[in-house]
C-alpha cells in the first residue's frame, strides 16, 4: 500500500503535503510532487491537508486517475528530486485551481478561497 498523488497536483507544488509528512517521502519534478511508495508509511496525514484532494491511498484512487499509480511508482526517486522542508519554490504562482474543479463541490471559488486561506496562514 502507498499513497498516490494524482492530477490535481499538476502545477500546485504548494506543498502543504510536504510539511505534514513524518518521513519526508515527497519528491518533485517541474510539474508536480510524487510519493515514494517504498518510504511512505501510510499515515494519511498528507491526504488530509492537500487543498485540492490530489492524494489517495492506492486502493481508492479514482478510476480516471488510475494511471497515476504507475506514474508515482516509476518516478525517478533521487536525493536531488526529494522535496524536503526547503522554502516554497513556486508557491501557487503556476497553480490553476480550474484543473481541480471536476469533482462535485470543488468549485473554482471554493478551491481558490481555500488556497488563499492557506497562503495567508503561512505568511
Ligand atoms: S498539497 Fe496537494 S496539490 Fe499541493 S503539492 Fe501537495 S499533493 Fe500536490
Ligand atoms: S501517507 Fe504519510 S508517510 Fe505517506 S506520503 Fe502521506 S504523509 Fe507521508
Amino acid at each position: 500500500m502507498a499513497y498516490i498523488i494524482c492530477e490535481p497536483c499538476q502545477k500546485c507544488k504548494y506543498a502543504d503535503c510536504v510539511d505534514s509528512c513524518p518521513v519526508d517521502c515527497f519528491y518533485e519534478d517541474a510539474n508536480m510532487l510524487y510519493i515514494n511508495p517504498e518510504e511512505c508509511i501510510d499515515c494519511d496525514a498528507c491526504a488530509r491537508v492537500c487543498p485540492v484532494d490530489a492524494i489517495y491511498i492506492d486502493s481508492e484512487v479514482p478510476q480516471k486517475w488510475q494511471n497515476y499509480i504507475a506514474i508515482n511508482a516509476e518516478f525517478s526517486y533521487t536525493e536531488e528530486s526529494r522535496r524536503s522542508e526547503a522554502p516554497q519554490v513556486s508557491h501557487g504562482e503556476n497553480w490553476d485551481p480550474k484543473q481541480a474543479t471536476a469533482e462535485p463541490g470543488h468549485t473554482y471559488e471554493a478551491l481558490l478561497g481555500k488556497f488563499q486561506e492557506k497562503s495567508l496562514s503561512r505568511s
